[in-house]
């Protein structure tokens, strides 16, 4: 194109993924194909492959080793496991067996493999597509020289790309307003989810369009709406809601350290999800009124074999004393579903049926036991609860109910200091919603991720299912409002952790519903206090 011919102002509406505005250049990301045609004998091909998924496997595990957040660790865990799989390269070996070069032999093996997952009928898998992706994108770049580290992009620089791999955007530098727009990718996508909790706006779904020649845009990650080429009229609108963007900013920052209190008076308890302790560091414990869920899959991650009593209470202490007195409700392991722990899970053909949360717990009490003692020590020395996910039978309450019990009696005999929580449980399966007269708790916690997926029969991880995955819909608010009366009549304390809590469209139907209390993510809490201020019972929006 000729420097003098400026394309032409385009407009296009994708899928909102993480909210936020940006302005800047375009940067666009060239995807490249190298193929090393020139083998080495089959051993040497065999060893170079070996030596790059050895690399590969490294670097991942640096990465690990470097993110201080659940959602980022548990997507390089689950690539670490496949890397470390001796099946990885299973179908890739007969065929430089053959006389093929490595690279040819691993990039055929795992398109198959990646096609496999995308094309399955099981959602959990489709979802995994893309990691799978990821990491053979890591070891094709060892045996091939290509770039897939850090993309430089220039300050407020907006990426357009096909998609983006998560370990990929772990190792970009997103600070000072870089944004991304994807071609394809869904908002549910790991990528998207590891956006949102780092304020990186985004946006998905664009489609197959050629792009050329755009040396600016604006997004925005709110509607999804990006503009190639802006005109004066456009940086005029973008200047608005950036300024109007900037108040509402300043009034959440105002807003976060308070109390929550809706416009009528009534006070709400706001407390955050917690996973990893070293999260926590940066954070005023004065943001919240406790935590009401610590996802203590972190103790996990990134490390060889299970985590000792020992660690387990480690991490707990230094969760309490950051809460100064606040209370904390720890949950239970939950492994399974779309939370694979290398090592303790096991492949399902449908994970989120399987043996996942309280299930896995249950059936592996070597490893449950560990995790109770810990716990009860812990709760000895501060203000804490602990729930179990996953619940679906009040037996499997009693059998959690009863491990406790016995294991604060071998404390006891033990000599050691400890004492038994409040017991309670997510509601996460439909079953508990219908039945929690059934349940001996001391409160529940609803946890809207699953249970809109099992209501919705769409699974939180699939792409393409707009407006089923969605807590705002009428069945899964009946659901939650069946619960939050449930627990009223009971006299059963009911919360919220999933991420309707934080969502604005439908915090204000479960502030109606009876709702007050939930757990957000920490950086969700100045918007979550501002749409609380706001509500009224008699008229505030959706009052
Ligand atoms: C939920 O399911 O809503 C929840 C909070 O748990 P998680 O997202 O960890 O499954
Ligand atoms: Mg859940």
């Amino acid at each position: 194109m000729s420097a003098l011919i400026r394309p032409a102002r385009l407009e296009i509406v994708g899928r909102p993924a993480s909210p936020g505005l940006a302005r800047g250049p375009v940067h666009i990301l060239e995807e490249t194909t190298v193929r090393d045609v020139h083998a080495g004998t089959s051993a040497q091909e065999r060893t170079r492959l070996l030596e790059a998924i050895a690399a590969a496997a490294a670097e991942v595990a640096d990465l690990i080793a470097g993110v201080d957040d659940e959602e980022a660790a548990a997507i390089l865990e689950f690539q670490l496991a496949m890397l470390e799989d001796d099946a990885l390269i299973a179908d890739a070996l007969p065929v430089i067996d053959g006389g093929a070069p490595a690279l040819v032999a691993f990039q055929d093996a795992m398109a198959d493999v990646a096609a496999g997952y995308r094309t399955g009928d099981d959602e959990y898998f489709q979802a995994r597509a893309s990691d799978i992706e990821d990491l053979a994108e890591r070891v094709i770049a060892h045996l091939t020289g290509a770039e897939t580290g850090a993309i430089e992009l220039p300050p407020g620089g907006i990426l357009l790309a096909r998609d983006l791999t998560p370990s990929r955007f772990l190792s970009t530098d997103w600070s000072g307003g870089r944004a991304i727009a994807l071609f394809e990718g869904s908002p549910t996508a790991h990528v998207a989810i590891l956006a949102r909790s780092r304020g990186v706006p985004m946006a998905v779904g664009f489609g197959t369009l050629k792009i050329t020649g755009h040396a600016a845009a604006l997004l925005d990650g709110e509607t999804g709406r990006l503009v190639l080429s802006p005109d004066a009229d456009d940086e005029a609108g973008h200047h608005a809601l950036t300024a109007s963007a900037d108040e509402i900013r300043t009034v959440e920052q105002r807003l976060a350290r308070r109390q929550a209190v809706t416009a009528d008076g009534t006070p709400i308890k706001v407390m955050i999800n917690a996973g990893d302790p070293g999260e926590l560091d940066a954070l005023d414990p004065a943001l919240c009124d406790g935590i009401g869920l610590v996802r203590t899959e972190f103790l996990f991650h990134g490390r060889r074999g299970l985590p000792t009593e020992d660690d387990q209470l480690a991490a707990y202490r230094r969760i309490l004393t950051w809460a100064e007195g606040r209370p904390v409700t720890f949950r239970t392991l939950d492994a399974g579903g779309d939370k694979p722990i290398a090592g303790l899970t096991r492949e399902e053909s449908n994970p989120f049926l399987g043996l996942r949360g309280i299930r896995l717990s249950l059936a592996r009490p070597d490893v449950f036991r560990v995790q109770v003692r810990a716990l009860l020590r812990a709760a000895a020395e501060g203000e804490m609860l602990v729930m179990a996910p996953m619940v679906a039978l009040p037996a499997e309450m009693q059998a959690v109910t009863d491990l406790f019990v016995e294991e604060a009696a071998a404390l006891r005999r033990a000599g050691l200091a400890h004492a038994i929580p409040p017991l309670g449980m997510m509601v996460e399966v439909p079953a508990v919603a219908l039945t929690l007269d059934l349940f001996d708790v001391d409160f529940v916690s609803i946890g809207s991720n699953d249970l809109t997926q099992y209501v919705m029969a769409a699974s939180r991880d699939a792409t393409g299912l707009a407006g089923l995955d969605d807590a705002g819909v009428e069945a899964v608010q009946r659901m939650i409002r069946m619960v939050v009366s449930s627990g009223a009549e009971l006299g059963v304390p009911v919360s919220l952790c999933g991420d309707a809590g934080s969502d604005t469209r439908v915090l204000p139907k479960l502030l109606a519903a009876g709702l007050r209390s939930i757990s957000v993510a920490p950086a969700q809490v100045g918007r979550v206090k501002r749409v609380i201020a706001d509500w009224r019972a008699d008229g505030g929006p959706d009052g």
